[in-house]
């Protein structure tokens, strides 16, 4: 007690390839920070772009003391940008925001409100709708949730982006994730907390085009279901199980004429789903080992209260 809470807001940008937006982003989002009235720094993280970005965020942190940059050495992925500037960030309360001014601006106010004064510990934007992006994209992105949200049990759904506002406890839980293969969805889902959901219509990128080409995409879902989920690893078991029952229903519906090659038949299922469960048993270690790997938390605590007797 005693120590006045700095309530100063860290604004983190992931940008890569960028500088065409950037100035625009600057301005509207400068604007909207001046206008709440509280203290605050833009954290930039240039994610090894090729173009003129680095000269981009240098002339802004020249000219305007609340920005601050990094610079990567080559391209990491927006996910180690936005980790890096969330360590970098100092601010009681941060947000991650795209620098293609896709995550309006406008709704920093509601958001900053919701963690500030409502007493949520994190606000996030929801997309609605997906004006823009292609129908085979929507669909793919659709589908990969609904698989994604099944075989991880994890909130993980379509529109939930990385337009989040965050207080300090999530920002230092989602830091204390230290695993190399970072899926930020899943993070924020394993982190927990309370979430307020502020709805947003799909805007289309100022400037430039999107970094992600359908391979991309297809590389991130498979890094969604890998780094929370161990069930494609248990496949085997499933399988095994089916194959014995073959090799039972083959025995079965012979019964009373057994030839040599239902015989012959029984004998290649019952291997092969031996072979099955003991590739199962092997997953099932893995998957221990794999999840031990990541040194995750064992909890995340919120809030303590009362005094130690
Ligand atoms: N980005 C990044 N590293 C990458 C790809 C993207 O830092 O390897 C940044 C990009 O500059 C932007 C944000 O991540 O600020 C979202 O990227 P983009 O707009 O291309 O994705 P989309 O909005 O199309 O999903
Ligand atoms: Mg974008």
């Amino acid at each position: 007690m005693g120590v006045f809470p700095v309530s100063k807001l860290s604004v983190v940008v992931p940008c890569y390839n960028e500088e065409e937006s950037l100035p625009l982003f600057y301005q509207e989002v400068s604007a909207v920070l001046k206008d709440m009235g509280t203290d605050y720094e833009i954290v930039f993280i240039d994610d090894g772009s090729s173009d003129g970005t680095p000269q981009e965020l240098r002339k802004l942190a020249a000219a305007d003391s609340r920005c601050r940059y990094i610079i990567f050495s080559r391209n990491f992925g927006k996910e180690a940008g936005m980790y890096a500037g969330l360590a970098e960030a100092e601010g009681e309360y941060c947000v991650i925001m795209d620098a293609d001014l896709q995550h309006p601006p406008g709704l920093l106010p509601q958001m900053y409100k919701a963690v500030t004064e409502e007493g949520y510990d994190c606000c996030g934007g929801k997309r609605k709708g997906r004006q823009g992006d292609g129908a085979l994209r929507s669909f793919l992105s659709r589908s990969f949730y609904k698989v994604g949200k099944k075989l991880t049990k994890l909130d993980m759904s379509d529109g939930y982006g990385d337009f989040r506002m965050m207080r300090r406890t999530v920002v230092d839980a989602l830091l204390e994730m230290k695993e190399y293969n970072r899926y930020m969805k899943g993070l924020y889902s394993f982190v927990g907390f309370t979430t307020k959901w502020i709805e947003y219509e799909n805007v289309e990128r100022v400037r430039g085009e999107t970094k992600w080409s359908l391979k991309s995409l297809f590389s991130y879902a498979a890094e969604g279901i890998f780094s929370f989920s161990t069930v494609p690893l248990k496949l085997a078991g499933a399988v095994g199980i089916l194959l014995f029952f073959a090799a039972l229903i083959v025995i079965a519906v012979n019964l009373t004429s057994l030839s040599r090659t239902d015989l012959l038949l029984f004998f290649i299922l019952f291997l092969s789903s031996l072979q099955m469960l003991f590739i199962y048993i092997l997953g099932a270690y893995l998957s221990r080992d794999y999840l031990e790997n990541k040194r995750r938390p064992v909890y995340i605590v919120k809030e303590k209260g009362g005094e130690r007797i």
